[in-house]
């Protein structure tokens, strides 16, 4: 019989390998710190920090992984990964003789440990925390890998990058970041961009901007929220970035808030994007409908409302964009109830809500059919081969709104148009997104398009 090869070793030897061929980030935040525990009947059990790596890694890099432990151990294996934090250790303050916490030494370990001053000038909301954000499958990626930031600042996400349209809770996120961390006793600062730009004009005009940079340089935790009003300011985003830098080179945690993805901060430098991209990012999508109820319902009850379930699901069904609207929609017809002593049926809701929206199609069909017309071209040369620009770019169209009005995934849309690649999908949308931003043509017909699908 041959020897077996020791288990651990063809762990060790894919990490070596997946550490060659992936980007350093990945390698860095999903696999550095992942630990051999077992080899059971061909299966390895590995350990991962959080269960937000153990979902990445089976969402991820699994099969990958375990075709490199196949070939390594020279059969077919199977991979489990289990979640086993390491010793839970607070973040070791930097060395004292580190040239950029001279000065600030003193307050960060008098604040640390003194939880009551945390909050002082925190500018922290203290009623949005992780408790009460309601977890569904649009934001629960982004949830979780808030609460590893919160478990452990500066240690294991660093900086965290948050993208999403407005509402659906990036500001929340930041907020229950900060809440947790200055329970902790963590030095935490929330702060919009405009604010920080302010601020520092302020400090300029002041002659203050020396203490300017101490504060934001002292904290453990900066928030920073609504990083897309930085773009175009030259001077604050140079003074954003050192204290950027350094934050991390200290490994205070950075956490940003932006409501577009990288790629379209187009007005924001290179190294800033860069520094951004460095860490993790993570998005949140709208809350589909079962999500949605979920909100509502939390939201009654925070209220100490008694909302009866069809008068739920029909705010639920019309408001499918964002849980602001959602919650607006809910405070309306609340309000209008108890200010008129009336019973909250439907016909009420309806009353109320129905001149503020016109329902609008949502099925890929409607869009193919909108988007043909607005183009002037027939559905099936959507779904068709051709590639010329005549017919590709309403095909791109019609990607992109089958993504941002029917929510449907890359590979469903591909699908929908006629067995396309996922990839190719991907690769329309943003470049719609792109050209939305720069192209006031494309903007108009895709607002006609809109409309069309209202009728
Ligand atoms: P954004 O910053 O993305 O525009 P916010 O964080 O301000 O959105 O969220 C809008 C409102 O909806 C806030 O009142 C927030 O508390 C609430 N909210 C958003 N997402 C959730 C959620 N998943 N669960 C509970 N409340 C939420
Ligand atoms: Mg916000």
């Amino acid at each position: 019989m041959e020897r077996p090869i020791d288990p651990e070793w063809v762990w060790k030897a894919t990490l070596g390998e997946l550490e060659l061929a992936l980007q350093r980030p990945v390698f860095e935040n999903w696999l550095k710190d992942t630990r051999f525990v077992a080899y059971e009947d061909g299966v390895y059990i590995i350990a991962v920090k959080n269960s937000f790596s153990q979902e990445w890694l089976n969402q991820r890099l699994k099969s990958t992984i375990k075709r490199r432990l196949a070939r390594l151990s020279g059969r077919t294996v199977d991979v489990n990964f289990i979640v086993r934090p390491e010793k839970v250790s607070m973040p070791v303050p930097s060395a004292p003789d580190s040239p950029l916490l001279t000065i600030a030494n003193d307050t960060v370990q008098a604040g640390r440990f003194h939880s009551p001053s945390s909050f002082d000038d925190a500018n922290l909301q203290r009623n949005r925390t992780f408790a009460n954000f309601i977890v569904g499958d649009g934001n629960r990626f982004a949830y979780a890998a808030c609460q590893a930031v919160a478990q452990n600042p500066g240690a294991s996400y660093n900086p965290l990058f948050i993208y999403g349209g407005v509402g659906l809770g990036k500001t929340h996120l930041l907020h229950a970041i900060g809440n947790a961390t200055a329970e902790e006793g963590y030095i935490v600062r929330y702060v919009t961009s405009e604010t920080f730009t302010n601020e520092m004009i302020e400090s300029i005009r002041t002659h203050t901007n020396v203490a300017f940079r101490q504060t934001y340089r002292n904290v453990d935790v900066l928030l920073i929220d609504d990083i897309q009003f930085l773009q175009g300011k030259e001077s604050t985003q140079n003074e954003f970035f050192h204290t950027f830098n350094s934050l991390t080179a200290a490994n205070k945690q950075v956490v940003i808030a932006s409501d577009r993805p990288l790629h379209l901060l187009t007005k924001l430098e290179d190294r800033l994007l860069s520094r951004f991209g460095g860490g993790l990012t993570v998005d949140l999508a709208p809350p589909d409908l079962e999500h949605r109820i979920a909100i509502l319902h939390a939201k009654a009850y925070e209220k100490g409302m008694v909302v009866p379930e069809d008068v739920i699901r029909y705010i639920a069904e019309h408001f499918p964009n964002n849980v602001r609207e959602l919650q607006g929609a809910l405070n309306r017809v609340t309000a209008y109830a108890q200010l008129h002593q009336q019973p909250l049926t439907i016909a009420l809701a309806q009353k109320i809500l129905e001149p503020q929206q016109v329902p609008m199609d949502h099925s890929p069909e409607a869009i193919l059919e909108a988007v043909a017309k607005e183009f002037n071209i027939t559905v099936s040369e959507l779904k068709g081969p051709r590639r010329t620009r005549r017919i590709s770019v309403p095909r791109q169209v019609a990607m992109y709104l089958m993504r941002d009005v029917a929510q449907l995934s890359f590979p469903q849309i591909g699908e929908f148009l006629g067995g396309r690649d996922h990839t190719t999908v991907m690769h329309g949308v943003t470049k719609v997104e792109k050209n939305l931003q720069s192209d006031p043509v494309i903007r108009e017909r895709l607002e006609r398009v809109r409309a069309r699908l209202k009728q």
